[in-house]
């Protein structure tokens, strides 16, 4: 059965990472189950310029790496799991954690509360050719693979900050970067709007959709449709990056743990969810505004209201 941890943190992005933090500085017994590399969204951010403290911005890689040091400093432990599922007690009250167990493949951790901090996973367009061609030039992390497109021309699929910080991202290495977005307006912030304009190597292509991604081995074209006329071509391009939105990672949730049509986590003010001493922190709950400054600050409540509970709880 293993010993009982205080606090178990899935997920290892900018949330759980400083849930961690502020756990383990608190004395509390915790490990943060991560099934890849911590950092969460940070590692997909090429430059942060909006996070308090780095005036110059900061590579999103570089602050994941800070904010893990910082909290392993202090005794948070760390593992590498998938994790599958969550299961309390039978006998437990409604509505209460009870000191249950976190589910893995091949493993489980029994926790006194828990912080459920998985961030969300990449929207697909879902149209032919993405699947088939995903890691052979569909890609949805411009950081990891954009130069593999030193002199190519790529397009980017999307309107918001991350389309548009993105496709001035990828100009570093692309010939051409074409901005495919589906209405007249674009979504991101005034600022990233002009830069992506004012930058000469891209080109919008505005009120369009993508209707195929063509290629044999790897990406060779987009067949795009104008809506305003309906007129449909086919565009060269090397590879395609996709910045739809994002999809919270709660599949492997309980239905007894609420969420919203969109699978987001409902919490009150303590971050406390349907089930008592589970905590949801950062973009994985329902919230307005979905940064990394607001997950740490999600991270750091979490944390601290679990400790409250703790200090009232007697589950051994
Ligand atoms: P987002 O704001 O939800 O934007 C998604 C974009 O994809 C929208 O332009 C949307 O079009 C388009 N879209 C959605 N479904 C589509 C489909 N099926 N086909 C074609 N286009 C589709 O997502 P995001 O840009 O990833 O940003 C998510 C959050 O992270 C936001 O809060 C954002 O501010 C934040 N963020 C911040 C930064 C930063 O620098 N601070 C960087 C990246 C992200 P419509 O506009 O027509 O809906």
């Amino acid at each position: 059965m293993g010993s009982i941890w205080d606090m178990v943190i899935i997920g290892g992005g900018p949330a759980g990472l400083t849930a961690g933090l502020y756990a383990a500085r608190a004395g509390l017994k915790t490990v943060l189950l991560e099934q890849g590399i911590p950092g969460g969204t940070l590692i997909n951010i090429d430059h942060l310029e909006n996070y308090p403290g780095f005036a110059d911005g900061i590579p999103g890689s570089e602050l994941a790496m800070h904010m893990m040091e910082q909290a392993t400093r202090f005794g948070l432990q760390t593992e590498i799991a998938h994790v599958t599922g969550l299961e309390w007690p039978s006998d437990a009250p409604q509505g209460a954690w009870q000191g249950g167990r976190v589910l893995a493949e091949e493993q489980s951790w029994q926790a006194r509360t828990v912080v459920v901090s998985t961030g969300s996973r990449p929207r697909l367009l879902g149209v032919p050719g993405e699947e088939r061609l995903t890691g052979r030039g569909v890609s949805y992390c411009a950081t990891c693979d954009g130069a593999l497109f030193r002199g190519k021309v790529v397009a980017v699929v999307g309107g918001g900050d991350s389309a548009l910080s993105e496709a001035i991202f990828l100009t570093r290495f692309a010939e051409r970067v074409l901005l495919i977005h589906r209405r007249d307006q674009l979504r991101g912030i005034q600022v990233l709007q002009e830069r992506a304009r004012e930058n000469p190597k891209i080109a919008f292509h505005l009120e369009s959709v993508v209707e195929e991604i063509q290629g044999q081995d790897g990406v060779q074209g987009l067949v795009l449709k104008h809506r305003p006329t309906g007129k449909t071509e086919t565009v060269p391009v090397d590879g395609v990056f996709i910045y739809v939105g994002a999809d919270p990672a709660t599949g492997f949730l309980p239905e007894a743990l609420q969420r919203d049509v969109r699978g987001y986590i409902i919490v009150n003010d303590d971050l406390q969810t349907s089930l008592t001493g589970v905590f949801a922190a950062g973009d994985v709950r329902l919230k307005k505004l979905r940064q990394v400054a607001t997950a740490v600050g999600d991270g750091a409540q979490a944390a601290m209201a679990a400790g409250e509970f703790l200090a009232n709880c007697d589950i051994r």
